[in-house]
């Protein structure tokens, strides 16, 4: 099976038979039109030599299960129906799927790396924005129109100071804990000299806190919390056996992790807290396209189907 990761930035690739994978990875480039994206994703499909599923995982909305973007900010698209201009210029042959690349991340997790062998799973990505996916009775949870597991737009603050997000609403856990919106406030509060000009990233507010500077152990002290109340109120909704944490801001910042989990166990009800793992997700960057394969393999969501063999005759 074949698996892709079209990101804002890379288009990654490998080919997977059992354990052993065949990598390809290219930036994405310019031009991002639909037509250049879909031809050259077609290139690195064909230059794996598929015999079995093809599955995509897409930095993008998608408005439904034949792979449209309704939104991809990172390529810049808007309603394009990717998953059937891929087919059509792929072909027959072999089934092809197109996901939501986290909900590709947490699948992947789920079958090969931190969340193996569980059947109810949540999965919170805290990179530029904040993402999420769940997986219930063993089945990828995409929601009535594939908007199920978005955690990073629900809200921890309502009063009028807060904090705007990009999604047009307020108070969303993204706009305090995404890594746009941390280094935005790391930066301002520097040039205010509120902290040490050696810190500008999230990875080194968490070094800073760690190592006793009160500013930046104060700025985790206030958003720990925030994040640890999505988390638990998510866990009280879904019951997960495993929450799986990922993306560069929690890779990189183990006190902030810490932080986050010790706020949980007060902010998560007993029963659903008890069983409950939290765990650093295991596959990195290999997630979305290790997923993604799996989906298309388990026949998620297919856009082509594989062509039926001829029957033999008697
Ligand atoms: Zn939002």
């Amino acid at each position: 099976m074949i698996g892709i990761d079209l990101g804002g930035s890379n288009l990654r690739a490998a080919r997977i038979d059992g354990s052993a994978m065949t990598g390809h990875r290219e930036p994405v480039g310019e031009p991002r039109d639909p037509q250049t994206i879909v031809e050259k994703v077609a290139r690195v499909v064909e230059s794996l030599a598929p015999d079995g599923p093809v599955g995509v995982g897409i930095a993008a909305m998608l408005s439904d299960r034949r792979g449209t973007v309704a939104n991809s900010p990172h390529l810049r698209w808007r309603d394009v129906p990717f998953g059937e201009l891929l087919a059509a210029r792929l072909g027959p042959g072999y089934p092809l799927g197109v996901y939501n690349d986290v909900n590709a991340i947490i699948w992947g997790e789920a079958q090969a790396g931190a969340a193996r062998g569980c059947r109810d799973v949540l999965g919170v990505y805290v990179g530029t924005g904040i993402g999420g996916g769940v997986i219930a009775n063993g089945q990828l949870v995409t929601g009535t129109s594939n908007c199920a597991g978005e955690i990073g737009h629900t809200k921890v603050r309502w009063d009028r100071d807060a904090a705007p997000c990009a999604c047009g609403q307020r108070g969303c856990i993204e706009a305090y804990l995404g890594g746009s919106y941390l280094m935005t406030r790391i930066e301002r509060e520097t040039g205010r000299g509120a902290c040490s000009d050696q810190i500008h990233t999230p990875d080194e507010v968490d070094r800073a806190a760690a190592a006793g500077d009160p500013w930046a152990l104060g700025l985790w002290r206030e958003l720990a919390p925030l994040l640890s109340v999505a988390l638990g109120n998510a866990v009280a909704v879904l019951n997960p056996e495993r929450l799986v944490l990922g993306g560069g801001v929690l890779a990189r910042c183990p006190l902030l992790v810490r932080m986050v989990t010790d706020h949980m166990a007060e902010m998560t009800n007993g029963p659903s807290w008890g069983p409950l793992s939290v765990v650093l997700a295991e596959l990195g960057d290999d997630a979305g396209l290790v997923g993604a394969a799996h989906l298309a393999a388990s026949g998620t969501d297919l856009i082509t189907r594989p062509s039926p063999r001829p029957r033999r005759e008697p």
